[in-house]
This record gives C-alpha cells, structure tokens and sequence, in this order.
C-alpha cells in the first residue's frame, strides 16, 4: 500500500495552505477549547448581505432560477456586469467577454490556467494577497515580485515593474484597493504603470478590483481604461467585499474575448456556471442604488480611523495609512530579537503566534504576503472587539524586552 505521503500529487505536496484561512481555523479552534479569541485575521465584512439583494435571490428561487446557468454568466447578469464597467469604471467589456465565476478567488484560478505554461513568468506587486502566489505555482508559473516597503506606502516604482518584466512575463498581477496593505493607487500612478507596460506589448494586467467600493479616496481608477493597456487588461472584481456576499461564492471579469473564452472553456469542465439564484441576485446588487455599500464602507472608514489611533499608541508598532479595503499592514520589525523570557520573537509568524497565544487575537504574518516585517489585520469587525483587542495587543507587547 501507497503511504499517505506517496499517494499525494507533487502539485498538492508543494502548495501552502491558505494563511488567512489556516488563522480563521485556529481561532475557531481555540475558541471551541472555551478561549476568549478575537479574530481579526480574515478578510471577511462582519455585515449582512443588503435585504434587497437577498429577496432577489428569494425570488430567484421563486420563479425557478434553479437549473445550470451558461458557463460564463446569465445573459442578465453578464449584461449587467458590462454596463456596470462602463458606468463605473470606464471600461468597454461586451458581454461575451464576461466570465461569471464561483469567486474572484476562481476567476484568478481560471486565468492562470489559461494563460501560463510552466516557466512562464507573472510579475506580482508585493506585498500581495496570499492566494495569487499559490494559484501561480499550482499553474506552473513563476511569480516574480515586485515590493515596495511601508515607507513607500509599499508602492513600487515604474522602473522596478520596468526591470522585472522578461520576454517570459505573461502578465502582471495586483489589487487596488490592495490586499493585505490597504493601498489604493491613484491615477498619476497607474498612469505610470501603464506607461511602462506600453513598452512590453506582450504582457498582460491582470487589475484586481474586488475591493473597488470600500475605498475612501473617493476616486477608483481602473488601468484597463488607460489606453497604452485598454485591449491586454482583464478587470477582475466579485461581490464578496462590496456587498457582504463572501458566502455567496460570486466573483468575474472581463478580457479580451479570446482570454474569456479560454476562462470559460476551463470553468466549464471543472465547476461549470455559477450558482443560478445567486447570479440573478448579483445582477440585481450591481444595478441597484449604492446606499448600503456606502454605509458599510463608511463604517470601514471609521474603524481604521479607531485602529490607526490606538496602535499610533503603542510603541515599535509603526503602521501604514490605508485608503481602502478593511486591512492595516504594520511593520513590528522593532520587537525581533525581544523576549517576554519564555519565546524570542524572530519574525513575523513568531510575532502572531505570540500574540494569538497571550493575547487571543488572530492576526495573519506579512511573510504569507511577501512581507516578512509586517502583519496583517482585518479591521472588519466590531468596534468594541477592534478596542479590545488592540488593548490586548499593547498589553502583551508590553511584556516584551
Ligand atoms: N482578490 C482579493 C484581493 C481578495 O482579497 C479576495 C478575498 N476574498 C479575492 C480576490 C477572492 O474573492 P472571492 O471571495 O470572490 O473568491
Ligand atoms: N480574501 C480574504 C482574505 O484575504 C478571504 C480569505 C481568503 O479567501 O483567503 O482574508
């Protein structure tokens, strides 16, 4: 007999567990042991699905929205996602060059599968979000990144996107509003990008937008409506952030025809089309009035502003200073080599440990996201456990010599 080890593909052996979502396991778990723990560790909004999104889908299933929908999306919902590109974004996708899938997270997955072979390569802005790192590898791509620290409100420059492009760059990846920093990138900036990529014709941008409504600079810019990138960027975006439908499993994208071809040729043998009731409910989130995505992202505003200020107050915590998404990225480089005279804190992973261990707070470490001087924390959650657990996290800290 195989052991469990020999049995298992090479593919899986080689691919991490999902940081954010290995932190909001442990939490479960030591909570289900009777301790106290605050999560703060997954990039989930605590708010509910808006009503009226939810009576769409009521309805949906009412009127018999309970069979396979087309692969790429409900002529509706696909009809809808093009309209909402032009209306808020700029952007000239036709429906046919809409792919609907279970999630963003899928729709990264799709593309990768469609466009890298093994060895070529994706230049990725890091820090990044956990999942881009694994789905390129699973897909036998090299992410190659490009990182900008916290003094740069971890921007990278034109030049560095210049100098890590190859002739074996498939495309380059990023979000903004960006997970796990926060950082949204203005005009001026993507403007730059695309001036860059405007040299390097055979790479594609891969726009990761799923955070676009809780950005609180009051400009979302899109790169794919820059000229010099408008016919080689695929905008992906989903519902989960937005609108509070992470359970929903509800993301997509638009691409050149042939790229959203490709998507849906690789959905429509491992998952097929998303599920029927909650795509007429998305069409139904993306077409009416913006009121409770405004609420939720003005709640999110507030409570950055309560976490900035109460870690301002804690010593060696140096953070950044997001415009969007529900995260804060801060450098604790200053506690490595400390002690509270049981553990030293070496990095990063050493520092959330510590404090998932003392403090009963879930936080994720940068090194998941390409930063090991940081960590992250997800600012969707109550006020009141926000405070908690930050007093908690100054009080522990305070231990540390
Ligand atoms: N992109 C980014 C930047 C994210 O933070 C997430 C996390 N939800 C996703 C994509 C995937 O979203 P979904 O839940 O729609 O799969
Ligand atoms: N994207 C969220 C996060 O970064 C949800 C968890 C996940 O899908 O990894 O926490």
């Amino acid at each position: 007999m195989t052991t469990t080890h020999t049995a298992l593909s090479q593919r899986v052996l080689h691919l991490s567990e999902s940081e954010t979502l290995k932190m909001a396991r442990m939490a479960r778990e030591l909570r289900a042991l009777g301790h106290d723990v605050i999560s703060l560790s997954l990039g989930e909004p605590d708010f509910d699905t808006p009503g009226h999104i939810k009576n769409a889908a009521f309805q949906a299933l009412h009127d018999g929205y309970t069979k396979y929908t087309p692969v790429a999306g409900l002529p509706e919902l696909t009809k809808a996602i093009s309209e909402k590109f032009k209306r808020d974004n700029g952007l000239e996708y036709k429906p046919e060059q809409i792919v609907v899938s279970n999630g963003a997270k899928q729709t990264i997955y799709n593309l990768c599968q469609s466009l890298l072979d093994p060895g070529d390569e994706v230049v990725v802005f890091a820090p990044y979000w956990v999942s881009y790192w694994e789905i390129i590898k699973l897909s036998g791509g090299i992410p190659v990144p490009v990182y900008a620290g916290v003094d740069r409100e971890f921007k990278p420059t034109p030049q560095q996107l210049d100098q890590a492009i190859t002739g074996r760059t498939k495309f380059v990846l990023f979000s903004s509003p960006c997970n796990p920093t926060g950082t949204v990138f203005d005009r001026d900036e993507l403007q730059a990008y695309a001036k860059v990529l405007a040299r390097h014709d055979h790479v594609y941008v891969v726009s990761d937008e799923i955070y676009e409504y809780i950005n609180f600079t009051h400009e979302h810019v899109s790169i794919g409506s820059f000229p010099p990138v408008k016919d080689r960027t695929i905008t992906v975006n989903g519902f989960a952030k937005g609108f509070a439908m992470t359970g929903w499993r509800l993301g997509y994208m638009g691409a050149p025809k042939f790229i959203a071809d490709a998507c849906a040729k690789i959905q429509g043998q491992v998952t097929s089309g998303a599920s029927s009731f909650g795509q007429k409910a998305g069409a139904v989130a993306l077409m009416s009035d913006l009121g409770p995505t405004v609420a939720m992202r003005e709640a999110f505003r507030e409570r950055r502003d309560i976490v900035l200020s109460m870690l301002e107050e804690i010593p060696g915590i140096h953070s950044n200073h997001p415009d969007g998404a529900f995260y804060v990225f801060p450098d604790i480089s200053a506690f490595f080599g400390k002690s509270d005279g049981h553990v030293i804190i070496h990095n990063a992973d050493d520092f959330c440990d510590f404090v998932m261990t003392n403090a009963h707070v879930g936080l994720v470490s940068g090194a998941a996201f390409g930063d090991p001087n940081c960590f992250r924390l997800s600012y969707a959650a109550s006020e009141e456990q926000l405070r908690e657990a930050i007093r908690r996290l100054k009080d522990v800290l305070g231990r540390l010599r």
